[in-house]
């Protein structure tokens, strides 16, 4: 027999569950909370985007308020940078005499100026709109006849002939060998360090032509040791060229020589006024001797020197600016952008020039920023400084960007906002996934309960319909014999007594169906009592098994009885326990199938008095037994027996009630074996013997 009763099942098989209240739950409960959590997360959604538009405005804000303080601080800073005291007495030399070297003084001025004001990167000084300096490029060849015009008379006279002889054999008449003489004579005469720095310089030029390397050697030795900071006409420094031809003469391929990087040193290091041009080119030069790369010939003065050849161009004031005023230049195209401030110097405006001061960028980014960012309370992390991006390209929702200069994109990033929001989402899903799962743990358990009072109620349908049905039999039987007795006087006796047989038989049948329900009954509201009392079980069981194995025999069963006369002492209702052996007699029977066995014995295990009913009937399969002694259980043998799935349920709850439990063991085919154990209770006495 199926778990679940027939009329449960709808056509196709299907249990057929409570819809309305199904319904009922959907709408009162399931509909009203989605529609809930729909809003609730509306609103979440509306909030984060107000959060996110608040935070973004105030992201745009901030970033706003940073970019202007890196623009002001800059501007305050430079204000008092070209307002240094010292800077009032910066003067440049006149127009007329442009030589680089006369800008010596102006250039330890201006580096002891920058030494006290980080901001500065560099000074440049504009003079009808053009940079004077530093030198970009170096000034036109002097004559011989410039020098010669500073010298004595007599000297200046002898030098003339004895240099013109000199070029004369040098060059026209490519007498190498007797121009090193004619040189090294006017070299000897009595002139200037700078003259006889010239005659040396063509002394050794010739020498090198003559293949008098180590005339030349020594010469170059001289100008590098005692002429080095003077220059040739054509503003090269003597100490440079004699290093670099010194350097040649050795020969390539030797180590490096301690010389060369004292070279390089007073190069880098500024040691003469070169132009920028001039200094690239004489920089290009050591870094092909000392096989470096031009860009690691560097320092603070190249630097400077760079940059003004990047500004060369860029920088072309629209107008010039009053004294006092700083006017802003920035260039954000180019390799190097630059931001520079220019103010009017010089109080004449005729002597007037434009010093421009170029603010130190890598100062601005590594020092200022951070300060900037710790006076406005903003995490340097959350701040970064690039490049401006082109336009149009699309910025990052959570970054905020304003533009420092016009080179500089300054973004910040509001870590907190957005991982706020973020924390709170797994916390808020995880409700909702909560709810949701609460409400669909509710309809599976609404309908299981539904499905399972539905059950319910159909078993008591079922029974009370079962329990009306066995009623008429009997009944009409009863009725029938009595009729048929009192309606016919004639009756032989032997059937007489068989009908009234019949009647005693169907109305103790009657009265047991009765019994059972009303027992049912009494269980079902919780009503039952029993009566227990300490004693021995045997008489009771004996006398009990007795009169149905009687019963049984007169309808032709085999039964079997092995009880002692004693048993030790258990707890027991006297009543309850004659309807328990009863009922598991009336099913081995009912089960016994064809063999028409049953057999009850009785004894004491350890701790336990037994009592086992068995038949070699139709046995119960496993799958059965867990049912077996629930409510209207009736299994898959019942059928045609008469029954309601009762007996079973009624000895479990009777031996519980003794604290004792019934047992089975069945084989399929082979017969069942039902125990009854009672707890034996402590210093009972033990069995004497078998009946
Ligand atoms: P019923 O009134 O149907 O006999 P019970 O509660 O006494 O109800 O038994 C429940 C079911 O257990 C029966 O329907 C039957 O299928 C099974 N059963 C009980 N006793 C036996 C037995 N001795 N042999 C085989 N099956 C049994």
């Amino acid at each position: 027999m199926s778990l679940w009763p027939a009329k449960l099942l709808g056509a196709g098989g299907t249990v057929r569950l409570p819809r309305r209240a199904i319904l009922i739950y959907l709408v009162a409960i399931v509909g009203p909370t989605l529609v809930l959590l729909y809003l609730g997360l509306q609103s979440v959604e509306r909030q984060r985007r107000a959060i996110a538009t608040l935070s973004e405005s105030n992201l745009r804000l901030t970033a706003e308020r940073m970019a202007t303080e890196l623009a002001r601080r800059p501007e305050q800073l430079a204000g008092l940078c070209l307002r240094d005291p010292d800077l009032a007495s910066l003067r440049l030399p006149a127009l007329a005499d442009d030589r680089p070297e006369l800008f010596r003084p102006v250039r330890r001025l201006l580096q002891q100026v920058k030494a006290r004001h980080p901001i500065a990167d560099l000074f440049l000084v504009l003079q009808d709109n053009r940079i004077r300096y530093p030198r970009l490029s170096e000034p036109p060849p002097r004559q011989l006849d410039e020098y010669l015009a500073q010298e004595k008379p007599t000297a200046r006279q002898q030098f003339a002939e004895l240099f013109e002889e000199a070029e004369r054999l040098e060059l026209r008449a490519s007498r190498p060998g007797d121009a090193v003489t004619a040189y090294r004579r006017s070299a000897e005469l009595p002139v200037s360090d700078t003259l006889r720095a010239v005659a040396l310089a063509r002394v050794a030029r010739s020498a090198r032509k003559a293949n008098q390397p180590h005339v030349a050697r020594q010469v170059y030795v001289v100008l590098r040791a005692r002429y080095a900071d003077l220059y040739d006409p054509f503003h090269r420094p003597f100490g440079l060229i004699a290093g670099l031809e010194l350097f040649d003469l050795a020969g390539r391929g030797r180590p490096l020589s301690a010389d060369i990087t004292a070279l390089a040193n007073d190069l880098l290091r500024g040691r003469w006024e070169l132009s920028a041009e001039q200094f690239d080119y004489y920089r290009a030069q050591i870094a092909e001797r000392v096989d470096r790369p031009v860009v690691e010939i560097t320092s603070a003065y190249a630097r400077e020197l760079t940059l003004t050849e990047a500004l060369q161009d860029g920088l072309r004031l629209q107008r010039v600016p009053r004294t006092g005023e700083l006017y802003p230049h920035s260039s954000p195209s180019g390799d190097q952008p630059y931001h520079a401030y220019a103010t009017l110097s010089g109080s004449a405006p005729e002597e007037g020039h434009i010093l421009v001061l170029a603010v130190d960028l890598n100062w601005i980014e590594q020092q200022l920023l951070p300060q900037v960012a710790t006076d406005l309370g903003i995490d340097s992390d959350r701040v970064t400084l690039a490049p401006a991006r082109p336009r149009g390209k699309r910025v990052p929702a959570a970054t905020s960007v304003a533009t420092v200069f016009p080179f500089w994109e300054l973004s910040l990033t509001s870590a907190d906002d957005r991982g706020q929001w973020w924390g709170e989402m797994p916390a808020f899903v995880g409700s909702t996934l909560l709810i949701l799962a609460v409400l669909v743990l509710g309809v599976i358990l609404l309908m299981r309960d539904a499905s399972r009072q539905l059950q319910v109620g159909q078993l008591r349908t079922d029974f009370v319909s079962g329990v009306s049905h066995e009623l008429k039999t009997p009944l009409t039987l009863i009725r029938l014999y009595a009729e048929t007795l009192s309606e016919s006087p004639r009756l032989a006796d032997h059937e007489r007594r068989e009908y009234s047989d019949i009647i005693t038989r169907e109305s103790e049948r009657l009265t047991h169906l009765i019994d059972r329900v009303l027992e049912f009954a009494r269980i079902d509201r919780g009503e039952k009592q029993y009566r227990l009392v300490d004693g021995d079980v045997a008489p009771v069981v004996t006398r009990t098994v007795t009169a149905y194995a009687d019963f049984l025999r007169r309808r032709g069963y085999a039964v079997e009885v092995a009880l002692p006369s004693t048993l030790p002492q258990v707890r027991f209702d006297p009543d309850a326990v004659a309807a328990a052996i009863v009922n598991l007699m009336d099913n081995a029977a009912k089960y016994s199938g064809s063999a028409k066995f049953v057999g009850v014995s009785a004894l004491v295990t350890p701790g336990d008095v037994v009592v086992t009913v068995e038949d070699r009937g139709i046995g119960i399969s496993s799958a059965e037994r867990p049912s077996l002694f629930g409510r209207f259980y009736r299994g898959a043998g019942s059928l045609g027996q008469g029954g309601y799935g009762l007996g079973l349920y009624l000895v479990r709850h009777i031996m519980e009630a003794h604290g004792g439990r019934v047992e089975v063991d069945s084989e399929v085919g082979q017969g069942s074996r039902f125990r009854l154990v009672f707890p034996i209770r402590a210093g009972a006495a033990e069995p004497s013997s078998i009946s």
